[in-house]
């Protein structure tokens, strides 16, 4: 756990968050600032600041974090009429919580190309 990460105290439970998913790897909960009519957030417990610390090692957990949020999509319902799974990754793509985290977004029409 990194002292000064929001996200990894989430995990802690050291700040309140809407749960939508847990288990001994990976969490999943409501974004605080929501930009669809679903907007999850999925991120694994340990901490890694973005993709570019994905290694060997943790292909099993970030392939993890995918299949959470495409469960979710499911049980949410709008997984037939599609979803948007985001990771953004340092300042060009806006990233500004440096703690892994894949978005799920979904109950709208995405544009394409994003912003
Ligand atoms: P990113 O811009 O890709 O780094 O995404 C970070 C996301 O985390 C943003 O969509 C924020 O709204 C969300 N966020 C930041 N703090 C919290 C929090 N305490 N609880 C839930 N979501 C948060
Ligand atoms: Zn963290």
């Amino acid at each position: 756990m990194q002292a000064d990460c929001v996200f990894c105290k989430i995990a802690a439970k050291r700040l309140r968050s809407k749960i939508a998913f847990e288990n001994e790897r990976v969490l999943a909960f409501e974004d605080i600032a929501p930009k669809a009519p679903t907007h999850l957030v999925v991120i694994p417990r340990e901490h890694l600041a973005s993709t570019l610390e994905v290694s060997p090692r943790t292909h099993a957990l970030v392939g993890e974090l995918v299949e959470v949020a495409a469960r979710l999509a499911r049980e949410r319902g709008f997984a037939d009429d599609g979803y948007r799974l985001v990771f953004n990754t340092n300042a060009a793509a806006g990233q500004t919580v440096f703690h892994l985290h894949l978005h799920l977004l979904g109950g709208r029409s995405f544009g394409w190309p994003p912003g």
